[in-house]
């Protein structure tokens, strides 16, 4: 039976079990598998409350999807993992007082973020969908592993873009800029910081399209035959260190304050996902302001006409000043997304993270 068919229920209880054990492993190790950083945001009684809930609904779930007949070894592995997850102390497990590290995964990152984007985005694709798909659509597992790494991965990403843009700033900071910045009221400065940053990341993503060295490792994220809120995380990771050093070199180099350059990372996440969700309400005059689905789908549609516009993921002015603006004013969508030669990017998140080094037999 191909993966796509095979049972949801079944899928989301052998989802369901690891992430529980991987939640209990996070309160054994939370100086190792959890971020300091994220840490902050939520409280330990939260976690343990999300935890018990996994756990109860592993357990449910699995046993009436055991019932039904139906994965039934999709649904023994979500029940085993869970079982594992309650033998090493389940949500009332003990741990230590948290010790500093230098470098940690971000396992909480990526359970909280993943609960959070399923819950808001599942219910409002199935009842306002582009196109439609089931939830559990062709290579979602390599979707939702790219979304595991670069989320897991967070502060190894975070380490080595400050580093570097720490590296570069620490040549050429010029104070009387950042000063008058500074002097702008805030909601000035966030409007701004978004024009500058989309423009420098228009501007890369366009190199990335131009360029045949760096389409190898942008075609990885043109490779995706269907779109919706998880697909926007296939990147490569060098893509991902790349574009989010460059993007911040100029957002640290104005000297935008601390709070507006977070301001902007959380907006470039959302707005990120939103892009390629597969959500086909009608915004108006809104798609003209600002980069909403039906906007970012036509930068992956699979049609050749379309294969060089829309390189903007805040706004569209961008893409207007860079000549490269193509929105269809009759509201459409495209038919087809992905690679004009669907072969040329390989399935899978590790052969897609290795390809690009090979030598490569054509254009995409
Ligand atoms: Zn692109
Ligand atoms: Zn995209």
């Amino acid at each position: 039976m191909p993966p796509q068919n095979a049972p949801v229920l079944g899928w989301i209880v052998a989802l369901l079990g690891p992430f529980c054990l991987l939640g209990v492993l996070g309160f054994h190790f939370p100086e190792l598998l959890t971020s300091r950083e994220f840490r902050q945001v939520y409280s330990e009684d939260f976690a343990r409350s999300l935890l018990l809930a996994g756990l109860v609904a592993t357990f449910l779930l699995g046993t009436f999807s055991l019932l039904r007949g139906h994965g039934r070894r999709l649904s023994l592995l979500g029940i085993g993992c869970a079982t594992l997850a309650l033998l090493l102390g389940g949500a009332t497990v003990e741990f230590e007082p948290i010790a500093p590290t230098p470098f940690s995964l971000g396992l909480d990152w990526f359970l909280i973020s993943l609960l959070a984007s399923a819950l808001v985005f599942i219910p409002i694709e199935r009842m306002r969908s582009a196109h439609p798909q089931a939830v559990l659509r062709p290579e979602w597992r390599t979707d939702l592993a790219y979304f595991f790494v670069g989320h897991v991965l967070i502060q190894f990403i975070l380490i080595s873009v400050t580093s570097f843009t720490s590296a570069v700033l620490s040549l050429a900071l010029y104070p009387p800029l950042q000063s008058g910045i500074q002097l702008l009221p805030v909601w000035l400065q966030f409007l701004f910081a978004v024009f500058v940053a989309d423009l420098t990341q228009a501007s890369v993503h366009r190199a990335y399209h131009r360029y045949p060295l760096l389409w190898r490792f942008h075609a990885v994220h043109h490779s995706s035959r269907s779109l919706d809120w998880l697909a926007g995380s296939r990147m490569h990771l060098l893509e991902i260190l790349c574009t989010r050093s460059l993007v911040l070199l100029p957002l640290l180099w104005l000297g935008f304050t601390p709070a507006v350059v977070n301001a902007y990372v959380i907006l470039v996440g959302l707005q990120a996902v939103l892009a390629h969700a597969n959500l086909g309400l009608r915004f108006g005059w809104l798609e003209q302001v600002l980069v909403l689905p039906r906007y970012h789908h036509w930068h992956h549609a699979s049609d050749p006409a379309y294969a060089h516009c829309h390189f903007a993921i805040h706004l569209p002015l961008v893409d207007r000043l860079l000549g490269s603006y193509r929105l269809p004013a009759d509201g459409s969508w495209p038919d087809h997304y992905g690679l004009q030669d669907p072969d040329a990017v390989p399935q899978g998140i590790l052969r897609q993270h290795w390809q690009p080094f090979l030598p490569q037999r054509g254009g995409g």
